[in-house]
C-alpha cells in the first residue's frame, strides 16, 4: 500500500533500538526523511547508517536525552519544520505502590507525559499552519489495563492520554491527526530485561520466563518491532486522516476486553 507520505519529514524520538527503530524503519520504507534520536551516539549512528543505506532517505541523527529541556531544544533545532512526530522515551522502573516519592513521579511524568506534551506544543503550530500533520505517541497497554508493578508508567501515561484526548480534537480541524499506539509485550531489549527480572524472581531461566509469558498471550508470542512500526507508519499516513484521538492497542489480545 502506498502510504502517501513520500518526501515528508518526520522525527522519531528514542529510535536507535526497539519500537522506535521499528517505527523509523517503516516510515523510511514509506519514503519519509527522518530525524532520529537516542542518548547513546554509537547505536544511534549505526541505526541511521542502516536506514539511510537500506531506504535511500535522508536521516539526521541527534544524540540527546529527549526528557530534558536541552535535549529537546537540540533535537527540535535539527528537525526544522516537521510533518510527522513519533513520541517515545524509555519507560520508568518497576516497583511497589509504596516505593515512590515525589521525585520518582516527577521523573516519570517528565519522561512519559511532559516530554511528549512539550514536543507536541513545539510542532503543532507549524503543522496547523501548513494544514497537515501526524503525531503518534508510543504509550503502553497499561493505559487500558494497569500493570501493577509499573505504577509510575500507569500514572504518567494515563496523564498523557487525557491530554491527547482533548488536544487531538482541537487540532483536527487544521488537518493534524494525533493518536496513541499502545504496545503490549514486544521482543525488544526492554522485554529481555523484564524476562530476566521474572527469571531471577522465580528461579527459572529467561527462556522459561518468556515461554510462560507467551502462554498468557492469545497470540502465543511477543510482538515484533517491525509489525509495530508498520502500524505506526499507517497512523502517520494519508489514510489515517479520519482517525482522531484514538488509543490503538497492539498486544496479541492480552487485554481481555470487548472494546
Ligand atoms: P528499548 O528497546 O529499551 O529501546 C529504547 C530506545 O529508546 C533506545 O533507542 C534508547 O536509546 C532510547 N531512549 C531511552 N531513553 C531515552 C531518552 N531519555 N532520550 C532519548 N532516547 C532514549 O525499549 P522499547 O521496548 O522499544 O520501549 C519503548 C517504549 O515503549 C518505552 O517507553 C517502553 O516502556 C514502552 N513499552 C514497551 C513495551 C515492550 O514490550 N517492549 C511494552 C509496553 C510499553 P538510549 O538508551 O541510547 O537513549
Amino acid at each position: 500500500m502506498d502510504l502517501g507520505i513520500k518526501g515528508k519529514r518526520g522525527l522519531v524520538c528514542a529510535s536507535s533500538k526497539g519500537l522506535g527503530k521499528g517505527c523509523a524503519e517503516a516510515l523510511a520504507e514509506a519514503g519519509v526523511n527522518l530525524i532520529l534520536n537516542a542518548r547513546g551516539a554509537e547505536a544511534l549512528e549505526a541505526t541511521a547508517d542502516e536506514i539511510r543505506s537500506k531506504y535511500g532517505v535522508e536521516v539526521t541523527a541527534v544524540a540527546a536525552d529527549i526528557t530534558t529541556d536541552e535535549g529537546r531544544a537540540k533535537v527540535l533545532e535539527a528537525a526544522g519544520d516537521l510533518d510527522i512526530l513519533v513520541n517515545n522515551a524509555g519507560g520508568p522502573p518497576p516497583g511497589m505502590w509504596s516505593d515512590w516519592e515525589r521525585e520518582d513521579f516527577i521523573k516519570a511524568l517528565d519522561a512519559n507525559m511532559l516530554t511528549p506534551i512539550a514536543l507536541m506544543k513545539a510542532v503543532l503550530p507549524g503543522m496547523m499552519e501548513r494544514g497537515w500533520g501526524r503525531v503518534v505517541n508510543i504509550t503502553s497497554q497499561s493505559v487500558k489495563s494497569p500493570i501493577p508493578v509499573l505504577g509510575l508508567s500507569n500514572s504518567a501515561r494515563a496523564g498523557l492520554t487525557g491530554y491527547v484526548a482533548g488536544t487531538a480534537r482541537q487540532v483536527a480541524p487544521s488537518g493534524v491527526v494525533i493518536n496513541n499506539l499502545l504496545p503490549g509485550i514486544h521482543a525488544t531489549d526492554r522485554a529481555v530485561g523484564l524476562d530476566q527480572g521474572a527469571a531471577d524472581a522465580e528461579g527459572i531461566t529467561p527462556e522459561e520466563a518468556r515461554n510462560n509469558r507467551e502462554q498468557t498471550i492469545p497470540a502465543r508470542r511477543y510482538g515484533t518491532a517491525e509489525e509495530f512500526g508498520q502500524t505506526c507508519a499507517f497512523m502517520c499516513s494519508q489514510h489515517a486522516g479520519y482517525m482522531i484521538g484514538q488509543n490503538i492497542l497492539l498486544d496479541g489480545g492480552s487485554v481481555n476486553t470487548t472494546m
